[in-house]
């Protein structure tokens, strides 16, 4: 996003964000490639991202669109037209402080086997292999990016999208100012910007919570399977007993602390997205709406388990299938 709003009087808008080269005068001139994501980038570091994120064209209006990370599948809100990336891939000019968030995650691994055992598992490595610095930057911008789509989840929307300033390099937020967080409210399937708790469409629910009010409370990672298809996502009970109440299957939910379980939803879609290929369109076609657009969905020979991402989760799935009407999923 910007071609025009990079702040070339300050600073750092001399720099390359993502190398730390230095470029001169305004975007997209001789000596300094396009601004994207909000920040400037030298030539070199633009065209490697130029192709790495694709429209979806999913927003109405046409001022702004989705953007889906070509190479993790994440989704990235931006105005039509402008330039952005992906909020957590990096690539190999990324250097200097464009590293310096995955270079603290690091020096935090050796007393955190915890924390080593998931950066390992969001990055893909068996055991004894190291830790990359990008790697760590990479899950440390998944973590940051996970947090801030949660402060604006809520009962009834799925496939949130946002443009958190900073990422993928900074590992945390760095102003205030994105083109939006959006979401599908599933009731009546439409893309909107989440401005307040409700739908600009629907009638009020009284059960609709934001699920910043339920930050202190136990939250639930859950997998869910219907015709062949599985998904996984976070939320509370309402959220499972949607996907029941569309047709699927209940496979497994685990519940755990709030941040936690945050962090597992990062890591489980990395791996999916590296375990399978994307899913073709006649397979999401079926999809019941409360899958959403089906960006956490894999196919149903994708082993996952649950308690795998969430170690000192508590397996609650009997809590769902004792209420008439659902069977527990066993057959995985
Ligand atoms: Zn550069
Ligand atoms: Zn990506
Ligand atoms: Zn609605």
């Amino acid at each position: 996003m910007t071609t025009r709003q990079s702040r070339a009087s300050r600073p750092e808008g001399c720099i390359c964000v993502n190398c730390g080269d230095t470029v001169e005068g305004r975007a997209n001139t001789r000596h300094r490639g396009p601004d994207i994501a909000w920040f400037a980038h030298c030539h070199p570091c633009a065209a490697l991202v130029a192709e790495q994120v694709q429209p979806l064209g999913l927003l109405p209006g046409g001022g702004v669109d989705v953007y889906q990370c070509r190479s993790c599948g994440s989704l990235r809100v931006c105005r039509t037209g402008w330039r952005t990336r992906c909020h957590i891939c990096l690539d190999e000019r990324s250097a200097g402080l464009s590293l310096a968030a995955g270079a603290r995650l690091l020096a935090r691994l050796p007393d955190e086997p915890g924390l080593a055992d998931r950066v390992r598992r969001f990055a893909g490595l068996a055991d004894p292999e190291p830790v990359s610095i990008r790697a760590a930057a990479e899950f440390q911008a998944a973590i940051a990016l996970g947090e801030e789509l949660d402060r604006r989840r809520r009962d009834g929307w799925a496939d949130l999208a946002g443009d958190v300033h900073g990422l993928p390099w900074y590992g945390e937020r760095q102003a205030p100012f994105s083109h939006g967080t959006w979401g599908l409210h599933l009731r009546c399937d439409s893309w909107q910007r989440l401005r307040d708790r409700s739908c600009a469409q629907c009638p009020p629910e009284p059960e609709d919570r934001t699920f910043a009010a339920l930050r202190d409370t136990p939250y639930l990672l859950y997998l869910v399977r219907h015709r062949g298809l599985l998904k996984f996502g976070v939320g509370g009970a309402s959220r499972v007993r949607q996907h029941l109440r569309a047709g699927a299957q209940l496979v497994e939910v685990v519940e755990g602390r709030h941040a936690d379980v945050i962090e597992a939803e990062a890591v489980l879609k990395r791996q999916k997205r590296a375990a399978g290929e994307p899913l073709r369109w006649w397979r999401t076609r079926r999809m019941p709406e409360s899958f959403g657009a089906g960006t956490e969905v894999v196919r149903n020979g994708v082993r996952i388990r649950l308690g795998d991402y969430l170690r000192d989760g508590i397996d609650v799935t009997s809590r769902f299938t004792s209420a008439p009407g659902t069977t527990r999923d066993n057959a995985r």
